[in-house]
C-alpha cells in the first residue's frame, strides 16, 4: 500500500470545499420548502443535462471524477476532494456521438460521449469499465476524441477465486494514484476511512428509502423515489444524505391513501436508465416496492468497516462480500434469477417488470433467464425494452393497464408478454 497513514489528509486541508458545498446549495431546494415544490426541484436537477452542479463544482476550482456504470468505489474520488460523478448518459439528442458508434450499441454509451463532445459533462478523470463488449471500447474513443485522462478500472473476471479480493484492492490502488495526481493531492488511511464513514452514512439513507418503498408504497412513487436516489450521483454525498435525511421523515408523514394497485419489482434498471415519464406511467398502475434502477450507487448493501486498517482491502471486500447483482458481474454465488426471486420475495412482491435497454445484450440476455425462472414459480411478469429517449409511452400503458387487470380482476398468473 503506498497511501499514507496519518491525520493530514487531503480532504480535510481543502480550503475551496466550503465555497464549492455553497456553490451547489445555491442550487438545492432550501431546506423546509413544501415537500412537492421540493421534489419537483430535485427532478428538474436530475434531468437537467446541462449539469449545473457539476458545473458549480467546477467553477469553484473543484475537480470531477465521472464514472461509467455500473458500480465505482466513489470513496476514492471523494477522499481525493474531487466530486464523483454518475455518467449515466442522458436525454438529449445525439448529433456527435453516432459517428464514433455501430449502429447496434445502445444509446448510454453514445449519449454519455455526446455530453462530453458538447462540453456538457466533461469530467477531470473519466473512469469506466469493461462491463460488456460494447463498452469494452469506451475508453479507447473517449481517449482519441477527448483531451480527458481517461482509466479503466478491471473489477475480477472471476469473483469466486480466493485471489480476487486481493487483486480488487490493489487494482483500487492503482486508480487511486491516478485519481491522486489529477486531484493534485494525497490521499491518507483517514481520508478514506472518512469518506467510508460519508458513503456508509448515504447507503443507509437508501435503504431507509427503499424501506418506504417497501413498506408504504403510496407514499414514494418509483418515480419521486428515482429522482430522489439519483441526484446523489450529481452532488457531493454530504449533501445528499442532508437532503435525505430532511426529507425521509416528511415523506413518511405524507398522508397518502393506501390504493388497490400491484405490487412489482422493476428490474432492468442497472445500467441504461429508462426515462423519468416511463417510471411515471409505471406508478400509475403500480407500486414498484423494489428494482435496481442505478444499482451501482446501492450497490453495496451494508456498513463498509469503518475502522479497516486497509480501507482500500476493506471496499474490495464489500465488493465481493456485502453486495448486490447486475447481469455484468458473473458471481457464482449469485445466480441472476435465484437474485431476481428473492428481490420479489423479499419485498413481497405479486408480479415483476422485466425491462432491459434496447440494444443491451447482457439485459437481454437475462430476461431470457428471469423468464424461464417466473415462469416456473407461477410470478406474473411484463416483458418490455425501453431507451433513454423514448417520448410516447401511450402503448406501453395500455398493455400495462391489461396486464394488471388480469392479474388483479382475474387472478391470472401465468406469464404476460409485454412490449418488445
Ligand atoms: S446498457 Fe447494456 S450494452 Fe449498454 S453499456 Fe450498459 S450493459 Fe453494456
Amino acid at each position: 500500500m503506498s497511501i499514507r497513514d496519518g491525520t493530514a489528509g487531503a480532504a480535510g486541508l481543502d480550503p475551496g470545499r466550503e465555497a464549492r458545498e455553497a456553490a451547489i446549495r445555491e442550487l438545492l431546494p432550501g431546506s423546509g420548502a413544501p415537500l412537492g415544490e421540493t421534489l419537483a426541484a430535485v427532478r428538474e436537477l436530475v434531468e437537467d443535462t446541462t449539469f449545473p452542479t457539476v458545473h458549480a463544482w467546477r467553477q469553484e476550482g473543484g475537480k470531477v471524477l465521472g464514472h461509467f456504470q455500473v458500480y465505482f468505489p466513489e470513496e476514492l474520488a471523494h477522499a481525493a476532494g474531487m466530486l464523483p460523478v454518475k455518467m449515466r448518459g442522458g436525454t438529449v439528442e445525439r448529433r456527435e456521438a453516432d459517428s464514433h458508434f455501430g449502429s447496434y450499441i445502445c444509446s448510454v454509451l453514445r449519449t454519455t460521449l455526446e455530453l462530453a463532445l458538447t462540453g456538457r459533462l466533461v469530467p477531470d478523470l473519466f473512469v469506466t469499465h469493461p462491463i460488456c463488449d460494447a463498452a469494452r471500447n469506451l475508453a479507447g474513443i473517449w481517449a482519441r476524441n477527448l483531451d480527458v485522462p481517461v482509466e479503466i478500472l478491471y473489477f475480477p473476471q472471476n469473483p469466486n477465486s480466493a485471489f480476487s479480493a486481493d487483486y480488487l484492492a490493489s487494482e483500487y490502488l492503482r486508480v487511486l494514484e491516478d485519481i491522486e495526481d489529477v486531484a493534485g493531492r494525497r490521499v491518507s488511511t483517514d481520508d478514506l476511512r472518512g469518506s467510508i464513514r460519508v458513503f456508509n452514512e448515504n447507503r443507509r439513507l437508501l435503504r431507509a428509502l427503499y424501506r418506504i418503498k417497501r413498506e408504504e408504497p403510496w407514499k414514494l412513487p418509483v418515480d419521486e423515489a428515482y429522482v430522489l436516489m439519483a441526484v446523489g450521483g450529481i452532488i457531493p454525498r454530504e449533501q445528499h444524505n442532508a437532503l435525505l435525511s430532511e426529507l425521509l421523515p416528511r415523506i413518511q408523514e405524507r398522508d397518502a391513501r393506501r390504493q388497490d394497485r400491484m405490487r412489482v419489482v422493476f428490474e432492468g434498471g442497472f445500467c441504461e436508465q429508462p426515462p423519468l415519464d416511463l417510471l411515471g406511467a409505471i406508478a400509475e398502475f403500480c407500486y414498484v416496492v423494489d428494482d435496481d434502477l442505478m444499482i451501482g450507487l446501492r450497490w453495496i448493501l451494508s456498513d463498509v468497516p469503518p475502522h479497516a486498517a486497509d480501507p482500500l482491502a476493506a471496499l474490495a471486500g464489500a465488493y465481493l462480500e456485502q453486495s448486490s447483482y447486475s447481469p455484468v458481474q458473473h458471481d457464482l454465488r449469485k445466480p441472476k434469477e435465484k437474485m431476481l426471486l428473492e428481490r420479489i420475495r423479499g419485498s413481497g412482491a405479486e408480479a415483476a417488470i422485466v425491462a432491459a435497454a434496447k440494444m443491451c445484450e447482457p439485459g437481454l440476455d437475462e430476461q431470457v433467464a428471469y423468464s424461464k425462472a417466473l415462469e416456473e414459480e407461477g410470478i406474473p411478469f411484463f416483458l418490455t425494452e425501453f431507451e433513454e429517449q423514448m417520448r410516447n409511452f401511450s402503448h406501453l400503458q395500455i398493455q400495462l393497464e391489461t396486464f394488471v387487470e388480469n392479474h388483479l380482476l382475474f387472478g391470472e398468473t401465468a406469464a404476460t408478454g409485454g412490449q418488445r
